[in-house]
């Protein structure tokens, strides 16, 4: 049976690789919906182009009316915009699943509109399940609706978690690169330059998530993640740095034995993982050879230089709406680093600070997530008016 996808954020880098997965099965995959920011509206045409949707969105609504003029009018494309364009495509009769590769909390209402509409959804967005976790896997169950995690950790967890029941798991452990600033000594950090943070190591990924790597807050997000993802409970999570990233994270059972993923570090496995399940595809994606890696490392990480998973630990504890604070400060602390407007260190503390003024409330539904992320938002605005570099 062909499977049909909604991509939302189908030009960025996870949407990219989705569609070299697209590619690689055409008997299995076929794109009925693309969504994007539609700030720039070249990509999204040349996409329509090949892959012939029935719908198309993009968030700038201005950016439809071009966006349509510039589409074959013989194609018969639907062209939405604006948040509701975004839920039409990701809700759209023709759509199997949902791959959701935007960026952002504002992947939050598609993510909640695909799973209400029972659409299984492959998700790379880990910022709505850190805003909305209970709600979102709640939502999920009550529609029979699957959540499949595209983030290559999460990945490796579901494959590894197949291998025993939920009583018999000790530990999860997730595995992090480190970032490019591992081994960087920490009386050097406010020099850091946004393009020097953006070079990762071992991932070719979009902006965001490059600056969320260098400062770690991305393995703090993926403990939250994989939290909701699990039903575990965040003691029993950890993380180890593997600056190889060949090892995509590790399960601990209760007799001591450790099952872990390995696999090359691209992207297209998680993402076909998250597209083939419950099923394996065969493909022609680079393949791992064991005898040609070498050593592989693990060391513990450095809380001292590195403060973000703590941070997630503590937003976790203090109660539901906290990691919606967490995530709306951290969104807003890496754009103010890349436009220049605090240094390296200072999106922890404007992290920290805004976490530690926030009184926690449970979220129950959508609209109190949203508003908790205004909220973040709102501080952390008002620590960078006081907070100029
Ligand atoms: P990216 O910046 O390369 O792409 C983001 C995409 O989202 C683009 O298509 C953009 O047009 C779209 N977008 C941005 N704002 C939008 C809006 N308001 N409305 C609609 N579309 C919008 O980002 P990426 O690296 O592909 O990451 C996407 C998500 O996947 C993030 O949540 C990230 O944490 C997660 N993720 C990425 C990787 C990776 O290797 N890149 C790995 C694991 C998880
Ligand atoms: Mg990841």
């Amino acid at each position: 049976m062909i499977q049909r996808l909604a991509i939302l954020g189908a030009t960025g880098s996870i949407g990219t690789s989705t569609v070299q997965v697209v590619r690689q099965h055409p008997e299995r995959l076929r794109v009925t919906a693309l969504a994007a920011s539609g700030r720039r509206l070249e990509p999204l045409v040349e996409l329509s182009r090949e892959l012939r949707p029935a719908i198309v969105a993009v968030f700038d609504a201005a950016a439809a009316a071009e966006l349509k003029s510039m589409l074959p009018a013989a194609a018969d494309i639907e062209v939405v915009g604006g948040e509701e364009g975004l839920i039409a495509a990701a809700t759209h009769p023709d759509v199997d699943r949902v791959v959701a590769a935007m960026v952002g909390a504002r992947g939050l209402a598609p993510v909640h509109a695909a799973l209400a509409a029972g659409k299984d959804v492959a998700l790379a967005n880990k910022e709505s399940l850190v805003v909305a976790g209970r709600l979102l896997t709640r939502l999920a169950r009550q529609r029979g609706a699957e959540i499949l995690p595209i983030d290559s950790e999460h990945a490796a967890l579901h494959q590894a978690l197949r291998a025993g029941k939920a009583s018999e798991v000790k530990r999860l452990v997730l595995t992090a690169s480190g970032g490019p600033f591992r081994t960087r000594a920490a009386g050097t950090w406010n020099e850091i330059s946004p393009q020097e943070a953006l070079r990762h190591p071992t991932w070719s990924m979009g902006a965001k998530i490059s600056i969320d790597s260098a400062t770690m807050m991305n393995k703090g997000l993926e403990l939250i993640e994989a939290s909701h993802l699990f039903s575990v409970a965040p003691q029993a999570i950890d993380v180890v740095v593997h600056p190889q990233s060949i090892v995509h994270s590790l399960v601990e059972f209760c007799d001591g034995s450790w099952l872990a993923q390995l696999a090359v570090n691209d992207m297209v496995l998680p993402i076909q993982y998250a597209l083939a399940f419950p099923d394996r595809w065969p493909n022609e994606f680079p393949a791992l050879e064991p005898a040609a890696l070498g050593s592989l490392d693990f060391e513990p990480v450095a809380h001292d230089r590195f403060p973000s998973i703590a941070l997630a630990r503590q937003a976790l504890a203090m109660g539901e709406s906290a990691p919606a604070v967490l995530n709306a400060a951290n969104e807003r602390a890496v754009m103010a680093f890349l436009n220049g407007a605090i240094r390296f260190p200072q999106i922890f503390e404007l992290v920290a600070d805004v976490l530690e003024g926030h009184w926690a409330e449970e979220v129950s539904d959508l609209d109190a997530a949203l508003g908790w992320d205004r909220w973040g938002r709102r501080r952390a605005e008002e620590w960078l008016a006081g907070n100029r570099r």
